[in-house]
């Protein structure tokens, strides 16, 4: 069986990351799965541990980055985040693609790892929409609201390293869309890697 690639979603607060992603595992489960975060900041309301992110204090968060346990970290909005290694592992075992729904730091820290790893950024219709999604969302105060709009203009500045640009105006076209990336994506090989399969010698 062919191993999955690891797909890095990046794209500012508020654009539909989640939204997208959660809807392409809802329409095609075999196709990838997103990993579950380690984070030192608060759970919001009707988040869970394990499930949206394993909420670990700072000590807790040193000693994983000690042991190696990271693929990466990043140190954003006050708070600590970092994709461990298993969660990605998990999913490729499982015969999927790995989603890594980050920030855009922490992408260029996997591509450079993980060089074959594909990245994708979300961009929203106009900046207007993206703040009437984050107000909608309605769970941000609006101190943290204006702090992430800030932050927008720079994350555009380490767009570099993406590849890949998805505008999510309408959710179902930006499903397909980011279902199509990993489709295409699968379908690159290296003829030395066919011919391999098909007669066993190069
Ligand atoms: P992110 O994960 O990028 O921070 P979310 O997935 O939480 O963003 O989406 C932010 C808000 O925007 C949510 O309330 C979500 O329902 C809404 N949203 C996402 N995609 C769309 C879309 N295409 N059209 C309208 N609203 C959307
Ligand atoms: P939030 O606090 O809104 O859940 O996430 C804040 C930002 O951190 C989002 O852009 C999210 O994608 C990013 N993020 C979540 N987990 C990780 C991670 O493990 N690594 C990195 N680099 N960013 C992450």
């Amino acid at each position: 069986m062919k191993k999955g690639k690891v797909f890095v979603v990046s794209g500012p607060s508020g654009v539909g990351k989640g939204t997208i992603c959660a809807e392409l595992m809802a329409r095609y489960p075999s196709l990838a799965a997103t990993t579950v975060s380690v984070t030192t900041r608060a759970p919001r309301p009707g988040e869970r541990d394990g499930v949206h992110y394993y909420f670990r204090t700072e000590e807790e968060f040193d000693r994983l980055l000690k042991e190696g346990m990271f693929l990466e970290t990043v140190d954003k909005f006050t708070h600590r985040y970092g994709t461990l290694f298993s969660e990605v592992e998990k999913v490729l075992d499982s015969g999927k693609n790995v989603i890594l729904e980050i920030e855009m730091l922490g992408g260029a820290n996997v591509k450079k790892r993980i060089p074959e790893a594909v990245l994708v950024f979300i961009l929203p219709p106009s900046l207007e929409t993206l703040t009437a999604r984050i107000k909608g969302r309605g769970s941000e105060t609006a101190e943290e609201i204006a702090f992430r709009q800030a932050q927008v203009e720079k994350e555009f500045d380490q767009a570099a390293p993406y590849e890949y640009f998805v505008v999510n105006d309408d959710l179902a076209d930006a499903v397909e869309h980011l279902k199509a990336i990993i489709v295409a994506e699968g379908l690159k090989d290296t003829l030395q890697d066919v011919k391999q399969n098909y007669f066993g010698r190069d």
